[in-house]
Formats: C-alpha cells, sequence, structure tokens
C-alpha cells in the first residue's frame, strides 16, 4: 500500500514535473525510504532520477548520493540538517566520515537500482560532533553520472529509542526479578519462564515449556477454584489472589498469583503473563503479628482482644441455638505477694502453669484467656442450666489450689471466680464481663477461694460504689473529712501518751461513712495522695497544739496506705517542710504502715523510712499478724512499735491459743527492742492479760473511742489518766 503510494508519487511527479509537496512529505514519513527505494522502477532513466531529486527535497528524510567511493555527490536539505554539512562543502566529504556502519555492496551489481535494497541502522556523528542514532535504507543505481549509492536515511526517532530502551529494560526485569514469571499462548502453553520462576518451583525450562499451564495446578486448590481464575482471565483478561504453590519437590507455599493478558492491535490474546509471589515470608510475619495482636506471650493463651472477639462469636452463636453463654472471671488470690516475695520469674511460671491447669479443665471448644496480670476468664457455650457452671468452678478451684512446685519454691494459692450468663445478666460483652468482675470481687470479700454468681444487687452496690467515688472527689475540697483520735494508754501507768488519728467523712446525704468504705476507693482512685496529705498536716497540726498545752511528749499516730507510698511516693518534702513551719519535731508524729508494703520491692519503701526515720518519725507496724508477720522484715526496715491486731486480742481468754500468741509476739518484739501496742481492747479480762503479759500499750473501746479533738482535749485537761472502762 504505501509502495504503491510512493510509486505512484514518483510517477507523479515526473508527469507533473513537480512535486505535490504536502502528499509526499506524508508519504515519505508514512512510508519511509525503504519503500520508496523499493519502489523505484528496475531501470532508472533520467527523468526518474530528477523526479527522486525533487522528490528528496521535500522530503524530510535525508537523500544523499555518493560515488562509488563514498564521496558525496548529491544530498539534499533535510541531509544537510541531519549531518549537519554545508552543501557547499558537499563534494569534499565521504560519508562514509559521518556513518560509522555502512552497508556494503557486493561490486559491481549486475543489476543497480533493481533488487538489492539493503536497510540498515548505524551510530553516526555530526560534523559538530554531536552522536546520531540512524537508520536508513540504500540501493546501488545508475545516477545522472553514472552509478552511484542512493542513501535514504533518518535519525532515529526519540520515542523509538524510548521503546526500545523499554524493551530492554523489561527484559532486564524479566530476567533479574525475583518473583517467577511465565509467558503463555492464548491456548495455555507455555511459552517462556524467567530464572526467579525456575528458584521458586525448582523446575527448568525443557520441564514446563510446551506444556500445559495446568501443569502448574496445585493439589490446594480444586477444579472449581482453577476453572473460576480462568473464566476471570478469559471475561475481564485478568485475575490475581492468594494461590498455594508446590514446589518440584512437592512442597507447598503461599504465593500471590496475578495474571495479565496482552492482545494484537485487533484485539486477539496474544500472550497471557503470570506472575507468581512467594508470600510466605509475609505470611509467616502476618501469622506473628496476628498472634502477637491476639494472645497472651507469657501463657499462649487468648489475650483480652481475643476473649472479646470470641465472647462475641459466643453470643451471636447463642442467639441462633437458644442456649445461654457462661462467662468465668478469675483472679488468683494474694499473687501479688508472690511476685514480690518470690521474684516474677516464679510469678510468670505460676502464671503459666495456672493458664495450664485451667485448659486442661475446659473442653476444646471453651476459650480459656488472660486479660493481663493475674487475671483469666473461661467462656461456655451451649449452657441450659446456670448450674452447669458448677461442676465446672469448683473443678478449677480445686486444681487451682493443688500446690504449684516452681523450681524448688512449693507455692500454694487459691482463686477467686466471679460467672456472668448470657443473656440473663447482660446483653453486651462489656457489660458482661464488667459482671463477672464485681461478682469476683465479692467471691474475694466472702473471703477468697469461692465462686461467686453475679446478681442485680451486685450491680446496685456497683453504681453505688461508684457514686461514692464521685462524691470523694468532692470531700477535700468541701471540708467533709474532720479527724478523730484515739487515745493510745501506757498500760503500765494508765496515762495517755499516744493518740491514733483515725479520719472520718461525713457525707452531705448519706451521713457517717466508715474509713474501711471509703480508704479503698480513694486507694483505687489515687486520691489517697492528697487526702494522706492533708490527714498528716491536720495531725501534726493538733499534736503541736497539745504538746504545747499539755503533754510535751504526746505523739499522734496517722495510718498511710499502702498506695501512698507506691507510685511517686510520699511527698516527705512536703510533709517535713510542714513540720518546720510549724517548728515541730518528727518526733511528735508515728506512722502506722501495714505489713504488705514491707514485701513490696517496687515501692522504694526502705529509702522512704529511712527518711522517716532521719526526721525522728517513729514507725509502727498496724494491723500486726493478719499479713506476713515475718521477723526478718521488723529488724529490715528499724520499725518502733508492734500493733497486735484487734482479732487476737478480742480471742484473749485465759490458756487460749491467742493468749499465746500475743505473748510470744509481746517477747518477741521486746527482744527486738520493739514497743508493742495492743488494738482493739474491749474488756478488763483482755486488758489484765496483756498487762500480765508485759504489752506495752493498749487502745480500744475499754479505754475510750475515737474521740473528736474537743473531747481528746477535755481528757488531757483532766490529767491524761485514764481509767479503764471510760470508753465503754
Ligand atoms: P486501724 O488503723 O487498725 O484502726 C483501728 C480501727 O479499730 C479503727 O477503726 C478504730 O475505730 C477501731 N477500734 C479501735 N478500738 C476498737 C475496739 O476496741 N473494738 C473495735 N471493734 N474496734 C476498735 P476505724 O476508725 O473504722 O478505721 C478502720 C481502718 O481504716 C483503720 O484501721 C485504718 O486502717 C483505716 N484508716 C482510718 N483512718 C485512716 C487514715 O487517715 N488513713 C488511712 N490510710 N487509713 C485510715
Ligand atoms: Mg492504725
Ligand atoms: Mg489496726
Amino acid at each position: 500500500m504505501v509502495r504503491a503510494l510512493c510509486a505512484a508519487c514518483l510517477e507523479t511527479t515526473i508527469m507533473l514535473q513537480q512535486p505535490e509537496a504536502d502528499g509526499l512529505r506524508h508519504v515519505l514519513n508514512a512510508g519511509d525510504g525503504v519503500e520508496l527505494l523499493r519502489s523505484l522502477p528496475s531501470s532508472l532513466d533520467r527523468s526518474h532520477m530528477l523526479a527522486l531529486l525533487r522528490l528528496g527535497d521535500f522530503a524530510d528524510d535525508a537523500f544523499v548520493a555518493t560515488a562509488l567511493d563514498g564521496r558525496i555527490t548529491y544530498m539534499n536539505r533535510a541531509a544537510g540538517r541531519l549531518l549537519g554539512i554545508a552543501r557547499s562543502a558537499m563534494s569534499e566529504s565521504f560519508l562514509s566520515d559521518f556513518i560509522q556502519e555502512l552497508p556494503r555492496y557486493p561490486e559491481p551489481l549486475e543489476e543497480p537500482g533493481k533488487s538489492s535494497v539493503l536497510t540498515w541502522s548505524s551510530p553516526g556523528i555530526r560534523t559538530d560532533g554531536i552522536a546520531l542514532s540512524l537508520e536508513g535504507a540504500s540501493t546501488l543505481m545508475i545516477g545522472l553520472t553514472g552509478p552511484c549509492y542512493l542513501y535514504i536515511m533518518r535519525a532515529r526517532r526519540a520515542e523509538t529509542d524510548e521503546d526500545s530502551r523499554q524493551d530492554q529494560l523489561a527484559a532486564l526485569v524479566y530476567r533479574n526479578t525475583s518473583e517467577g514469571m511465565l509467558v503463555l499462548d492464548p491456548k495455555g502453553i507455555i511459552l517462556d519462564i524467567n530464572p526467579a520462576f525456575v528458584s521458586l518451583r525448582g523446575q527448568h525450562e525443557s520441564e514446563v515449556i510446551g506444556r500445559h499451564v495446568r501443569l502448574l495446578n496445585s493439589p490446594c486448590h480444586d477444579r472449581d477454584f482453577y476453572r473460576a481464575m480462568w473464566r476471570s482471565v478469559i471475561e475481564t483478561g485478568s485475575w490475581q489472589g492468594e494461590h498455594w504453590g508446590q514446589h518440584k519437590n512437592g512442597e507447598l507455599y503461599p504465593e500471590w498469583l496475578s495474571i495479565n493478558t496482552s492482545y494484537t492491535e485487533e484485539g486477539q490474546v496474544y500472550r497471557r503473563i503470570m506472575i507468581f509471589s512467594n508470600i510466605a515470608e509475609i505470611k509467616r510475619a502476618e501469622a506473628i503479628i496476628w498472634k502477637q495482636a491476639n494472645y497472651d506471650k507469657l501463657t499462649d493463651l487468648p489475650n483480652r482482644q481475643m476473649f472479646y472477639d470470641r465472647l462475641e462469636q459466643s453470643i451471636k452463636k447463642s442467639q441462633r441455638s437458644g442456649t445461654k453463654v457462661g462467662l468465668m472471671f478469675l483472679d488468683l488470690d494474694r499473687f501479688k505477694e508472690i511476685n514480690d516475695t518470690l521474684g516474677h520469674a516464679i510469678g510468670d511460671e505460676l502464671l503459666k502453669e495456672a493458664a495450664r491447669r485451667l485448659s486442661a479443665c475446659v473442653r476444646q471448644s471453651d476459650t480459656v484467656a488472660r486479660l493481663g496480670g493475674d487475671e483469666f476468664t473461661v467462656l461456655v457455650d451451649d449452657i441450659t442450666q446456670k448450674r452447669d457452671l458448677d461442676r465446672l468452678s469448683k473443678l478449677i478451684l480445686l486444681k487451682l489450689s493443688e500446690p504449684f512446685q516452681l523450681g524448688l519454691e512449693t507455692v500454694f494459692i487459691s482463686t477467686s471466680i466471679g460467672i456472668t450468663f448470657y443473656p440473663d445478666d447482660g446483653k453486651q460483652a462489656e457489660v458482661l464481663l464488667n459482671n463477672a468482675d464485681q461478682a469476683m470481687y465479692v467471691a474475694k470479700s466472702e473471703g477468697r477461694n469461692r465462686s461467686c454468681y453475679f446478681d442485680t444487687s451486685m450491680q446496685e452496690r456497683a453504681q453505688t460504689r461508684m457514686r461514692l467515688v464521685n462524691d470523694l472527689h468532692l470531700a477535700l475540697a468541701q471540708n467533709q473529712f474532720s479527724l478523730v483520735f484515739q487515745p493510745i494508754v501506757e498500760l503500765a501507768t494508765g496515762k495517755i501518751t499516744k493518740a491514733e488519728t483515725l479520719l472520718r467523712w461525713q457525707h452531705p446525704v448519706r451521713g457517717a461513712i466508715p474509713p474501711v468504705e471509703f480508704i479503698p476507693l480513694a486507694e483505687e482512685t489515687g486520691m489517697i495522695a492528697a487526702i494522706g496529705d492533708w490527714v498528716f498536716c491536720e495531725a501534726t497540726r493538733q499534736a503541736h497544739i497539745w504538746r504545747a498545752r499539755y503533754l510535751p511528749q504526746m505523739q499522734l499516730s496517722v495510718n498511710i496506705s499502702p498506695v501512698q507510698f507506691r507510685h511517686e511516693g510520699i511527698d516527705l518534702g512536703f510533709w517535713l517542710s510542714h513540720l518546720e513551719t510549724m517548728g515541730m519535731s518528727g518526733t511528735g508524729v508515728t506512722i502506722e504502715i501495714t505489713e504488705g508494703i514491707l514485701l513490696d520491692s517496687n515501692s522504694g519503701i526502705t529509702e522512704q523510712l529511712k527518711a522517716f526515720r532521719n526526721a525522728g518519725i517513729q514507725v509502727s507496724l498496724d494491723d500486726f499478724g493478719t499479713g506476713y508477720s515475718s521477723l526478718s522484715y521488723l529488724r529490715k526496715f528499724n520499725i518502733d512499735y508492734l500493733k497486735i491486731d484487734q482479732s487476737f486480742v478480742s480471742n484473749l481468754g485465759d490458756a487460749g491459743p491467742d493468749l499465746a500468741l500475743c505473748e510470744a509476739i509481746i517477747l518477741m518484739a521486746h527482744k527486738l527492742g520493739l514497743k508493742v501496742v495492743a488494738e482493739g481492747i474491749e474488756t478488763s479480762t483482755q486488758y489484765e492479760l496483756l498487762c500480765k503479759a508485759g504489752c506495752d500499750y493498749g487502745q480500744g473501746f475499754l479505754f475510750s473511742k475515737p474521740l473528736s479533738a474537743r473531747h481528746f482535749e477535755a481528757l488531757l485537761e483532766d490529767g491524761g489518766d485514764i481509767r479503764p472502762g471510760h470508753g465503754a
């Protein structure tokens, strides 16, 4: 077609003796010189030659004619532009100076201009030194002055360069990519594979090329899978998704497979390209991340997140089946003490073993999860009656109370369990967990090592508690707190030398709220720090007044919560500067701490107690006998007073076991250089037995109930003597 056009143009040019410039340019650009040369008649006469040269003048392609020795005899304007040669310099130039790889002709040519049209491409160089990349065609013909070579050429178009660069790049990528690639013909026959494919599958070219692509089907997918995959490829040209690839050695691995199609200009399928990426590593990483997000590292149990997922699933299942879901919330009793005394490594081992025992108690279909710390949950589906969980909770209590052999240590613990049911007690996961948590707290408060079913009264109690927490926030600012003082009597003389400061909260609506109710709330919410500061300042202010007015050696004790020591600790600087401002010595105040805090290795208790001592403040160990009661702690922490807990005092009777205990405590304390205060003395028998046992001080309703400052002052004004029975 192009050739016909070229020939026609040449003929027209000859006929009209003038070119139709636009048409020619179009033909030449579209068909290029090769076509033109091919269209030349076998023998060119002079008119043909002239027409040809005229054509050249209008062509965008460069026309150059040379003598047989290569000297340029003719060039058109485009050639001058391309090669940078002035027409005047033409006859001194050899074309080989500009084109490095000129085509060679066998000489002499029998029928010049007839057939041997050579196409070529070659690097070139302009007269100004600029490098060229040329392509063209040439032929040997009889010119106006004898045989000559005619060259028609052009610089390779920019996009042609780009195309080839892209081709090279594509080939480079194909060869070197880490993704396996495979080229199929429209019928699915494998035409080519790249090196990455070979290493991915272990199959070599000879084993796959020429075979049908179904050779690569893996046993992990069924016919339907491949049918759907190829249907998508046929309909849309592409498919991508996860696929199990199989290595020649049989090993299966996950891969990401993309299939794309290349089409001919006519829209027929030309090739299909399959790309395989091994995603085993990604899958592994994903699995690790998923596991980290959903499982507890220490025990390998589902974590809180996973627990919630499972609970939601159970709720949905139960909606369909009409059965109940049971949720148990477990908290190991006194786990913190074990962690603090035996160390975290033993604590961790205990948790792991507890997790194993728990898992062994339940069915495969049930979920045991660790929410954090020593808190676990058990999720049980398909429950028809609440009683169904009785057996399981008993089994769990039993299994967890068996001794734990952890390294060289044998450890005993117990567990408190709260139980709730969907849908009876709540509809949402969050509510159910809350219920079970509340029930667990009730189990703890009822003496631990037991289970307790949730009921709505617990919810009411929880709400009351919430309201109390809110009110507690206002109590300090609104002066709802006050202090009362309970005399501590020197048993030998009956003299009041000390008093314990006790906090009172007068709630504007509910009236007096006992400290056992609000101190734990203040501890949980962190408000105890501010409240504790207030108690200390108020108590020392009072002590200062009474020391100045009545009794210079008067000592007031303040109770310090373990929570005050933890976190940032007590702001001792503030306390001491308060004492200094009043001009009072630290000896006027004693702090009462409980044994638990001495076990807490993280509280920085040693340093804090040392700082108190340095300031002259003495330390009492409150409620002695109810906690760990370790003698070594008494020595280590330089305690000044032991307060025998009222539970021992209340059972005192002649020759009873508690008398022996009290006597032993007093004896031991004295040996260690400590003074003893007996708490909760209510009867004269208790009083007499304690006096006989050599107890130093006594405190209790027998002497006096806790008194307001005004009433206490009246006692002091009376001379500070107290006769047993005063407070009764
Ligand atoms: P505690 O430090 O062991 O205080 C002694 C408790 O025993 C006081 O109860 C007191 O009223 C009571 N008590 C004294 N003598 C007798 C008696 O003969 N018989 C009976 N049955 N009880 C007697 P209260 O005031 O209710 O305080 C209870 C607990 O609250 C205190 O126990 C202490 O742990 C805590 N607490 C009180 N005030 C404060 C405070 O300002 N800060 C802190 N952190 N805790 C405080
Ligand atoms: Mg106390
Ligand atoms: Mg006490």
